[in-house]
């Protein structure tokens, strides 16, 4: 089939077969393909040098491979030990795996609203929501790749002793982890340090470490050989964390490549003055998508992209509670408006323009032109 678009608006970048291949040959020298077998060993260890923390801080951080950010999230949530119908506060602007992990945990979700600058679900939002009513836990979202604030989540951990997930899933790499709150990141082929399918949790709770991993591999712990828990088949094979080695190997190049897109669509928009439609923390990080607010002409811009064959996507919409399958936790959509403001905005306003390390600056200009001339 031919592919309609002539500008992609996220590629995959993986490692190539070449590349992989001295770790497949190691994986079927030591005959063992899952099972937290020496590669995911190796890259557990090896994955620490992308938390961006010290070494004293890695040292204490413990690293649990998962068969996906999903399957994690759901496990560590499970593995808190929370009371049962426990209320966990998440964002509405997010992808709906991070409804569905609190559902399928046994919780129940509490949807947020989210901040007009950063368009997350901050500390001082939840601050709000936990004062009005009961909440157990948090899991803010690192918006379309956006680090959350460290600093900002420990304080409101030490404050109100909520257990806070943050799902990192989009931002491996950019995020950095701190001992106080726990974090998941997604492997999967769409995000920027992509395998195909895998998760990473990373929290300094051995205790944690250790059950979720549990639940990962049958609720098996120690070597009795019983289950302790009732747990799931969630690990990563090692063909993935042989991709993962593969991918720690080209991540320094590949950073690179993505951050030279960053830098040209920052510099277009400044240089057209139009820098107020880019995320208030760009120059801060290098995103995982590239979502612009476009004056509430998103529906416009999408369009007059797609004329000129360039594919846009309008990632993490509809909200939440537009979903069919998370209706019933917020039915009342007379309320919408007043519940959540902030996100009846960005909803109309987002949209995610082409952004992987294959573009080049004629790409951004011509993307940019199109973009400027629509708002
Ligand atoms: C991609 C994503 C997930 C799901 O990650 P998987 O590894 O595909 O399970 C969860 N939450 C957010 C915010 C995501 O962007």
């Amino acid at each position: 089939m031919e592919n309609p678009y002539r500008i992609q608006c996220l590629v995959p970048d993986l490692p190539a077969p070449h590349e992989v291949l001295p770790y497949l040959h190691e994986m079927h020298a030591n005959r063992w393909y899952s099972n937290f077998g020496p590669l995911n060993h190796r890259f557990e260890l090896e994955i620490k040098k992308l938390l961006m923390v010290d070494d004293q801080t890695c040292e204490q951080m413990h690293t649990v491979t998962f068969s996906s950010a999903t399957t994690a999230l759901e496990l560590v949530l499970r593995a808190l030990n929370l009371r049962q119908g426990a209320r966990v506060l998440i964002p509405t602007l997010t992808f709906p795996a991070t409804a569905s992990v609190v559902l399928n945990a046994g919780f129940v979700p509490v949807f947020a609203d989210v901040d007009k600058e950063t368009w997350a679900l901050t500390p001082d939002i939840a601050r709000t929501y936990c004062d009005a009513s009961v909440i157990d836990a948090v899991m803010p979202v690192t918006v379309f790749g956006a680090p959350a604030s460290t600093q900002l989540w420990d304080a409101f951990y030490d404050e109100t002793g909520i257990q806070v997930i943050v799902d990192a899933a989009a931002s491996l790499g950019q995020q950095q982890v701190s001992t106080k709150v726990h974090f998941v990141f997604s492997m999967h082929a769409t995000k920027p340090f992509g395998v195909g399918e895998g998760g990473l949790f990373v929290t300094a709770d051995g205790e944690l470490a250790a059950q979720a991993r549990a639940l990962s591999n049958f609720g098996f712990r120690g070597a009795s050989g019983k289950a302790k828990a009732v747990g799931t088949n969630a690990k990563m094979a090692e063909y993935f964390a042989a991709m993962g080695l593969a991918q720690i190997d080209r991540w320094p190049d590949l950073m690179a490549r993505r951050t030279k897109v960053r830098d040209h669509y920052v510099d277009a928009f400044k240089a057209g003055g139009l820098q107020k439609m880019l995320s208030s923390s760009v120059e801060d990080h290098v995103p995982a998508v590239f979502m612009i607010r476009t004056k509430g002409r998103g529906a416009d811009v999408m369009a007059a992209l797609d004329e000129e064959r360039i594919h846009t996507r309008r990632w993490y919409l509809p909200p939440l509670y537009e979903h069919p399958a998370f209706a019933a936790y917020c039915d009342d959509t007379m309320r919408h408006a007043a519940l959540f403001p902030i996100t009846e905005l960005l909803k109309n306003d987002l949209v995610g323009l082409p952004f992987h390390g294959f573009l080049n600056d004629n790409d951004v200009r011509d993307i940019y032109d199109i973009v400027a001339a629509t708002v």
